[in-house]
């Protein structure tokens, strides 16, 4: 269907537009592109959805508002940043996403997480729309006082444009319980009401069990799904993991609970590689230094004496199964040739768009367990979903309650992705199985309200 040479020209056109509407934006193009791939051969196929220009209208976001955040450091001299938040599609339910403080963050990369938060979050089987926000603040290096000024001055301006049946924030990377919290207490004492506006608060503040664990905890339930299709489990794997946030740590206890054996992770310095694997005691302390103490991974390497790639990737160890957990385009193709070539059988990504396009398709066309992060990492924002529900009825579930429910919940995005995914041999595309069963979703309720 979407070989012919028609197809490719719809395609070729298609993406021209859109390039030439965004200019510069190659994070946003980069994820389009995946995406349409796929849908815009099933758009064609299906009538009601070309005359209705779903998949152009998905890729132009409800409204973008950017905003400058003025805020004072301990020096006490001004600085501004910019902000924005990207309300992207609010088809199924009000927007959701986190918000993400890094140096790196413009608009073509927020408009890229906006746009896949929206297939993600349709694939989650929660009423969730998709958002994505954030701020040019590097977090490193600052101080907690200069962390709240900087979350208070910028609560003054967003919380014009959220609530809880309107946008809920939540976090991402360079926003994690601090920042969540500082942003949270400004929203309440601005608008005088404690509602669920944001998630991955503090539990003792309408916050969620396993909301912190839930992204890689989630992966690897991804993971075990994808794998008990093919008779195999983790037990026993060597896993490669990167990052050093909530997602890469909680994706290595994860795997310590199921008997694999996870060998790295990494920050942007490089990466540690414990041939002895990391154990539960050196999870405890790797906790410690990235969530208490925010120090480097090179400490790990120097306590517990194991080697230390410095300004590496952990693509070279060789390994059973890879989980990249840091960030967008982290992992070439060069890297994904290295684990290929090494007998990696099982990619699932943590992250947001780890893999490039060429790496994506590496690992596609060697038809390896390939699972993209709209589907293996959607538990983040599943527990958010869970965490809003929570708020809505001012309860507080169990521990045990919200962990089985994820658990469910990433068994039910697995079978839409093969439902929409297999092949004739009984091979699952993953990255077609999720964005043809998440536009059918969001598509369906877009054809349903009309010209809006
Ligand atoms: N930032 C996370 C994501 O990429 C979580 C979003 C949320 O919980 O709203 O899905």
């Amino acid at each position: 269907m979407g070989t012919t040479a028609g197809g490719n020209q719809d395609l070729a056109r298609f993406m021209a537009g859109l390039v030439k509407r965004n200019p510069g934006e190659t994070e946003f193009t980069q994820a389009v592109q995946e995406v349409a791939e796929t849908v815009l051969p099933f758009q064609l196929a299906h009538p009601e959805y070309a005359k209705a220009q779903i998949l152009q209208r998905m890729t132009e976001p409800d409204r973008i508002v950017s905003f400058r955040v003025t805020w004072q450091d301990d020096q006490g001299n001004i600085r501004a940043n910019r902000a924005w938040r990207v309300q992207f599609n609010n088809s199924i339910g009000p927007y959701k996403g986190g918000l993400r403080f890094h140096a790196s963050v413009n608009q073509s990369i927020l408009k890229f997480l906006g746009f896949e938060q929206t297939f993600k979050n349709a694939l989650t089987t929660l009423p969730m729309g998709g958002a994505k926000g954030g701020a040019n603040f590097n977090p490193k290096g600052k101080s907690d006082d200069e962390v709240m000024r900087f979350c208070q001055s910028m609560m003054i301006e967003l919380q014009r444009h959220i609530g809880e049946d309107t946008d809920v924030p939540a976090g991402d990377i360079g926003v994690g319980a601090r920042e969540i919290s500082f942003l949270f207490g400004q929203y309440k004492r601005l608008a005088n009401r404690f509602a669920g506006v944001m998630t991955g608060k503090g539990l003792s503040f309408g916050g969620s069990h396993v909301r912190t664990e839930a992204t890689g905890y989630g992966c690897i339930y991804f993971t075990q799904n994808m794998l008990a299709r093919l008779n195999e489990s983790l037990e026993g794997k060597t896993c490669v993991v990167s990052g050093a946030g909530n997602v890469a740590l909680y994706t290595v206890e994860k795997l310590l609970h199921l008997g694999a054996k996870p060998v790295t992770m990494s920050d942007s310095s490089g990466t540690i590689f414990d041939k002895n694997g990391i154990d539960e005691e050196k999870l405890a302390y790797l906790k410690h230094l990235k969530l208490v103490t925010r120090g480097r991974m090179s400490e790990y390497a120097e306590k517990y004496d194991c080697e230390y790639l410095a300004k590496k990737a952990p693509w070279c160890v060789p390994c059973d199964a890879a989980f990249p957990s840091a960030t967008q385009n982290e992992l070439d193709v060069d890297d994904a040739r290295e684990l290929l070539k090494n007998g990696c059988k099982v990619v699932a990504e943590g992250a947001n768009m780890p893999c490039t396009r060429d790496a994506t398709n590496a690992f596609l066309d060697a038809k390896i367990a390939y699972a993209p992060g709209k589907a293996s990492n959607a538990g983040g924002v599943s527990v958010s979903g869970l965490e809003q529900s929570q708020n809505s009825v001012r309860a507080s579930w169990s521990r045990e309650e919200v962990e089985a429910k994820l658990e469910r919940i990433m068994s039910k995005i697995h079978d839409q992705c093969v439902e929409m995914g297999e092949d004739d041999e009984g091979h699952v595309d993953y990255v077609r199985g999720a964005n043809l069963a998440a536009f059918k979703k969001v598509g369906g309720a877009m054809l349903a309200y009309g010209a809006v």
